[in-house]
């Protein structure tokens, strides 16, 4: 295929069309080689591997090739020829180069391989160019193409919930304000507090934590729905699995149990790690390789793998009597943390657990209430090096106990009218849950800071790109 006058750097490089010619564009990774031939690796993005450009001294010129450096971009035309140098099986030979943009070695900051991935988040804007960042990209995308194709052969509708949100009693987490008031001098009430009702919403807003509660919304009319989109919170945790900007994909079922969304889950992550694995090998390969020696293997276990399933009671048994000194306590009431999440599946199911019936204390006010008045029907899925990589449960279609949750939690009624209006008119049982895209995206790429599995990480005090 030939898009824009150029063929991609991975069609070219899977075809036996020898001595045919091509146009290949894209950025210079190495330039070497000698007096009369020079050897140029020429990388597109379209793959992980780069074509090798084989250009004559003397047929260009020294001044033509001295342009040509690590990170300039070039077009190339030339004939595709089978080649006898080690690590590719085709080259090549140039007819033709124009140089499109140069980049000064002496100022280019990927002009060595080798940098820390720490170094490579101060130049988030040039990261992509890597291997690395490279292979993370593709799997980014393939993951959230699969996403949607998962969804879509299901018969589940993509409803798109407000980024921007009027319902401050979501619950998840610190919220980011959104406001056009001028914050050096704001309208204020005769009570001394700044006046929202000036504000552009007229109300107080903010940016969401999770599409939850407007997806339930959706589920509660056309069955099933899913939302993914970015959530936001403020939470001040500077941890490396937690972003203050992330995408969250959450799915939302009308008629499902607290089974059924187990079900969904164990049956929705295993779909995603096995399209990964047949779609984005070569990706996977240079990420196993390079970073963690045991990436495909772990992702093969897990699809392999039933699931373990037990309740919060028992998971606090086992912690309880496992003989190891936690950081953290293990009473029954206390939340998990993650240090028994990777206990329980890293060395005593060595297997993904999903963990259900929490303490309502430590859960939401929309999960739905377990008989014995203690627990509620909450799932949250553990993954081995991750920990909790979906948050979920059945929701309380119960208008009363709904109700009096709110008000035992001391959250104000009024701003959730629109939400209980679903449980006054046609309520149903469902259940939906969130799976965090880039905790995911950790598991799927062995990377291990969240920060480098998001082009453009947002973190306390880091927002420059
Ligand atoms: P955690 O306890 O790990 O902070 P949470 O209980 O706050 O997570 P939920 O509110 O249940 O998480 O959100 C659903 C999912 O979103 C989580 O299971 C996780 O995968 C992801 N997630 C939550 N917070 C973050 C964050 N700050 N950055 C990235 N992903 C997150
Ligand atoms: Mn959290």
């Amino acid at each position: 295929m030939i898009i824009k006058g150029r063929t991609k750097v991975k069609e070219a490089l899977s075809s036996s069309d020898y001595g045919k010619e091509f146009t290949l564009k894209g950025w210079v990774r190495t330039r070497r080689g000698s007096r009369n031939v020079a050897f140029i690796a020429l990388n597109d993005g379209s793959t992980i591997n780069s074509i090798q450009v084989v250009a004559d001294v003397p047929v260009f010129g020294e001044e033509l090739l001295k342009k040509i450096t690590t990170g300039s971009c070039i077009s190339v035309t030339g004939v595709l020829k089978e080649s006898m140098g080690k690590g590719q099986n085709v080259e090549i030979v140039a007819n033709k180069i124009e140089v499109y943009g140069t980049a000064d070695p002496s100022a280019y900051p990927l002009q060595k391989k080798g940098h820390t991935l720490e170094f490579l988040r101060e130049i988030a804007h040039l990261r992509p160019r890597t291997n690395t960042f490279g292979s993370i990209l593709r799997i980014r995308h393939a993951l959230a193409f699969a996403i949607h194709n998962y969804f879509n052969d299901k018969g589940f509708y993509y409803i798109h919930t407000p980024v921007i949100t009027g319902a401050d009693a979501e619950g998840a987490g610190e919220m980011f304000r959104v406001t056009t008031l001028d914050l050096s001098n704001p309208p204020m009430t005769n009570e001394n507090k700044v006046d929202f009702s000036e504000d552009f919403f007229g109300k107080e807003a903010n940016l969401t934590v999770s599409g939850q509660l407007e997806a339930e919304l959706g589920a509660l009319a056309l069955s099933e729905v899913y939302t993914f989109g970015p959530t936001f919170r403020a939470e001040n945790s500077n941890t490396p699995r937690h972003l203050a900007e992330f995408w969250m994909i959450e799915p939302e079922m009308a008629f499902y149990d607290i089974d059924d969304n187990m079900d969904l889950a164990e049956e929705f992550l295993k779909y995603l790690l096995v399209y990964i694995l047949e779609h984005c090998r070569e990706d996977l390969e240079f990420l196993n390789k390079m970073y963690d020696k045991e990436l495909i293997e772990r992702i093969s276990h897990v699809v392999e793998k039933k699931f373990e399933r037990i309740t919060y009671t028992e998971a606090i048994d086992i912690l309880s009597s496992s003989g190891r000194n936690f950081e953290f306590p293990t009473n029954w009431g206390a939340d998990l943390q993650s240090e028994h999440e990777r206990f329980l599946v890293e060395e005593h199911f060595k297997r993904p657990v999903t963990i259900t019936d929490y303490p309502k204390t430590i859960k939401a006010f929309y999960m739905k209430q377990n008989d014995d008045n203690k627990t509620v029907r909450a799932m949250d899925v553990l993954f081995p090096k991750i920990g909790e990589i979906i948050g979920g449960s059945q929701r309380e279609e119960i208008m009363e106990r709904l109700v009096s949750r709110i008000e035992e939690l001391g959250i104000s009624k009024d701003d959730l009218w629109w939400y209980l209006d679903t449980r006054r008119f046609g309520t149903a049982p469902h259940s939906g849950f969130g799976l965090g895209f880039e905790r995911l995206m950790l598991f799927v790429t062995g990377m291990s800071n969240i920060r480098d599995v998001i082009p453009f990480p947002r973190t306390p005090k880091n927002a420059e790109f």
